[in-house]
């Protein structure tokens, strides 16, 4: 058993593990052929040599079938199922042509009447093994009109040539053979409908899994970039478009943690707009909310360097993180971002002694160590801040 699934599987590697109805039509002709061969070789092929004086279309015909068997096993060893099968049914009707037809033609014998059984036996056996490989119609239609065509010369032959009296009921087996033959086809061909409908919903089904696969796969891509844009809205400030407090809370958190173990310094600005509550009474919200908009990009303009940060902490404030800034070079950044400030321009009806909008600047900036805390740092900077307004704002102080 072992060996005949490793033969099998040798020879039918050519043909796809998933198309089951042609492994098994494949399978057929591969245990059919095996048959005839040996069967042919072992048993006929001997004896009939041994009688080749008196019967001599005998031998070449076993070899005919031995010829036919192995041409097939090669052609069906390569994937070529159809020919394979063609060959097989033509050398297993030539076998009885010559065996008995021929031969009966050319040596006529009385009482061969067995021989005619024989034929119609030979041949029925075929039929349903013909139908299950022979697929297309026209090796069907062609192998039942050879196989008809040789018992019908075998009869005439015997009959006519040989005088052998061949009884009518006989003709039952011709019946049988055509009865067995139709029916093997007609089911076959059910099943390879059925099979074909199968396969091809199959397929319908994988196209559409691929069309899914590819519809999941856009509205994954699309849902990422939604939530990548949710995302940077979420740390963006509605209003100026610059970071918002969500963003400076995170990004402070890691740089803080970064400076104190790579021992470097981290200036922090808390940034607030002068007397804006009056330009806000005087001039409308709306006029508010355009200064914000314009004093939140200047800032931006000003910290651009890698790591450096602006963003709104609340109202009119602003905050701005420099990694790597010392004391001095925290002073020269914030009196950049408020000269910048004043460089604007925008007019201030009342309260500013300058008549224009001002920011001022609260600074810490000193080297950190594990015992201080963000919260107390921020402080100091909100300390200054204070001292700097209680200076008559629009300047920058550093907390001490
Ligand atoms: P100081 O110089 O002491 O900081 O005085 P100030 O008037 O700037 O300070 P105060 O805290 O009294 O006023 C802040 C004002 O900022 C009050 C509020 O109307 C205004 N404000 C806060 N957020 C917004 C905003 O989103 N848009 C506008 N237009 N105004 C805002
Ligand atoms: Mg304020
Ligand atoms: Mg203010």
């Amino acid at each position: 058993m072992g060996i005949l699934k490793q033969i099998e599987e040798r020879a039918l590697s050519a043909y796809p593990q998933e198309d089951l109805f042609t492994r098994k039509r494949a399978g057929i002709l591969l245990y059919l052929n095996l048959v005839l061969l040996s069967t042919g070789c072992i048993f006929t092929l001997p004896v009939h040599l041994a009688i080749f004086r008196e019967r001599p279309l005998l031998a070449p015909g076993d070899l005919l079938l031995t010829l036919g068997m192995v041409a097939s096993l090669l052609l069906l060893r390569r994937g070529r199922l159809g020919l394979a099968g063609t060959i097989s049914i033509t050398a297993s009707l030539l076998t009885p042509l010559i065996h008995n037809v021929l031969g009966d033609l050319w040596q006529p014998e009385q009482g061969q009447v067995h021989r005619y059984f024989e034929t119609i036996l030979f041949i029925s056996f075929l039929f349903p093994i013909i139908a299950s490989y022979a697929i297309r119609w026209p090796q069907i239609l062609g192998s039942a009109v050879a196989s008809c065509g040789i018992i019908l010369a075998h009869f005439f032959v015997l009959r006519y040539r040989c005088g052998v009296q061949i009884p009518a009921d006989s003709l039952i087996y011709l019946i049988m053979v055509v009865i067995a033959g139709t029916f093997g086809i007609i089911t076959l061909q059910v099943t390879h409908a059925s099979i074909r409908s199968l396969e091809a919903s199959r397929s319908r089904m994988a196209a559409w899994n691929r069309n899914l696969e590819q519809v999941v796969e856009i509205r994954t891509r699309e849902l990422q970039s939604l939530n990548r844009t949710l995302e940077a809205m979420s740390l963006t400030d509605g209003l100026t478009g610059i970071a918002n407090r969500r963003k400076f809370d995170a990004t402070f958190e890691a740089e803080w943690n970064r400076a104190i173990r790579t021992d470097t310094p981290l200036a922090l600005l808390l940034m607030d707009l002068d007397q804006f509550k009056a330009y806000n009474d005087e001039l409308g919200h709306q006029a508010g909310d355009h200064c914000l908009q314009q004093i939140a990009r200047t800032m931006a303009e000003c910290l651009q360097r890698s790591g450096e940060l602006v963003a709104r902490y609340g109202g009119e404030e602003f905050v701005a993180l420099l990694p790597g800034a010392d004391r001095a070079e925290a002073f020269r950044q914030a009196e950049r971002i408020r000269t910048s400030v004043e460089g604007l321009a925008i007019p201030h009806p009342t309260g500013t002694p300058e008549g224009i909008m001002t920011v001022s600047i609260g600074i810490s900036a000193h080297p950190l160590s594990e015992m201080d805390s963000q919260e107390g740092y921020l402080r100091e900077a909100d300390q200054a801040l204070y001292s700097a307004k209680h200076q008559g704002r629009n300047c920058s102080v550093v907390a001490t």
